[in-house]
């Protein structure tokens, strides 16, 4: 029998649940634990073989014919700080509850698919207490090296290596070797809410620069210290990030979204002019050329406020996705299935970063939507309506069916060019 999706989406919800109704599930603490074992018994029980790998990457696969390779399909269950309970965990239990139709109704009918099937929760999606983010499907693809991944810190010195161990969270699995990979999540924009569409079929997606930057000063007295004599870290960092939101100006209107998202002062001392100030800067358009236009102009404002404020501005990491189309096959299988079951469907493409945005530069992958009320997301209030994540797990469940059926095989043998 089939599970009830809004039950267990009731259930998941409680793990990390917060106040104002969202949760707040950062990777490997206590209450990602929690969701994760949930969720590990979840597919234990329909049969999934549960494993672990060595970034934390929780999958079960379920084999129809022994050495068949795998379809794969999945998102994330951490969490932002004090987030909304649908960004990514809506995707992992619907790849879960889609995954658990298609075998049922091959089991009811004697049949078997092309390819085994394999659900995952990647580890450290959010990227927000262990950066970079998309952690565990940068390691699986080859983008981040393990060992790097394994001794980042979180900002208490915690390394995901501790941090995994302590929950039992880092195992000896592998995950199998996939043809195709299918992720649904909520748009977290307010674009399909505004045209009116249950579905959208991800065609392309924004590229992403994002910056470690330092700014070096010179710790004084905030009362003593002479204001020519002053290399006040914060003050340049300040000066930063108005020059990041002043890039916006050169593009036209919401082609560029530029952000600076993190900041860390040190030593964060009321009487004391702060000596340095580690921030992340984000940028985001369609294509990179616009990413590198906007990279040098911010260059050349970093230079005169260094001047300005005699203090030291250094990049010391990049973490960089580029924009590439998503496999055509599936666009069109994403539209195919909505169609058929008479819901409104646009392409789409995704300004945000997903785990398909890794996997998909490996193996044909496929992307779904489904509305956010009003486009809000990473805050308690982000919402999607029972029909809409109803509706999402219909269409993912031919995008299941279809994928195990060998639906983008085509694209695969077309892939590399
Ligand atoms: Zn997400």
């Amino acid at each position: 029998m089939s599970r009830d999706f809004l039950a267990d989406f009731a259930r998941m919800s409680t793990f990390g649940a917060t106040a104002g109704g969202g949760v707040d599930r950062q990777a490997a603490t206590d209450a990602d634990g929690q969701v994760r074992a949930w969720f590990g018994e979840l597919l234990a029980a329909h049969g999934f073989t549960v494993e672990q790998d060595a970034v934390g990457n929780l999958f079960g696969r379920y084999a129809f014919t022994e050495g068949a390779p795998y379809v794969l399909f999945g998102s994330h269950l951490d969490s932002q700080p004090l987030a909304g309970k649908y960004d990514g965990a809506y995707g992992v239990l619907a790849a879960a509850h889609a995954a658990i139709r298609v075998i049922e109704a091959h089991r009811a009918a004697g049949t078997a698919p092309a390819y085994n099937i394999a659900v995952v929760d990647w580890f450290n999606e959010e990227g927000c207490r262990f950066k970079p983010s998309m952690m565990g499907s940068g390691v699986v693809t080859g983008k981040l090296p393990l060992e790097t991944a394994l001794a980042t810190t979180d900002p208490r010195g915690v390394t995901v290596a501790e941090a995994l161990d302590r929950l039992g969270a880092r195992g000896d699995g592998l995950l199998p070797e996939i043809a195709a990979y299918g992720e649904i999540h909520i748009e977290q924009g307010p674009s399909m809410q505004e045209a009116g569409v249950t579905i959208g079929a991800v065609a392309e997606t924004w590229c992403a620069f994002k910056y470690e930057v330092v700014v070096h000063g010179e710790q004084g007295h905030t009362g003593s210290m002479r204001m020519a004599d002053r290399r006040d870290a914060l003050l340049g960092a300040a000066h930063v990030i108005t020059a990041v939101n002043d890039l916006i100006g050169h593009f036209p209107e919401e082609t560029l979204h530029t952000t600076v998202s993190e900041l860390y002062l040190e030593p964060n001392s009321p009487v004391t002019i702060a000596r340095e100030v580690r921030m992340l800067i984000d940028l985001r358009a369609e294509s990179t050329d616009e990413l590198e236009r906007a990279y040098a102009l911010l260059r050349e404002r970093i230079a005169e406020i260094e001047e300005r404020t005699r203090t030291r501005v250094e990049f010391v990491s990049d973490s960089v996705w580029r924009s590439a189309p998503f496999t055509e096959a599936g666009v069109r299988l994403v539209e195919q299935a909505a169609a058929d079951l008479g819901l409104t469907h646009a392409r789409v493409k995704t300004l945000a970063g997903h785990d398909a945005t890794n996997v998909k530069d490996l193996v044909p992958t496929v992307l779904v939507f489904i509305p956010s009320i009003d486009g809000i997301s990473h805050n308690e209030r982000e919402f999607s309506t029972d029909a809409d994540m109803l509706a999402g797990l219909d269409v993912f469940t031919r995008v299941v069916a279809g994928l195990a059926d060998g639906a983008l095989d085509e694209a695969a043998d077309g892939a590399g060019s």
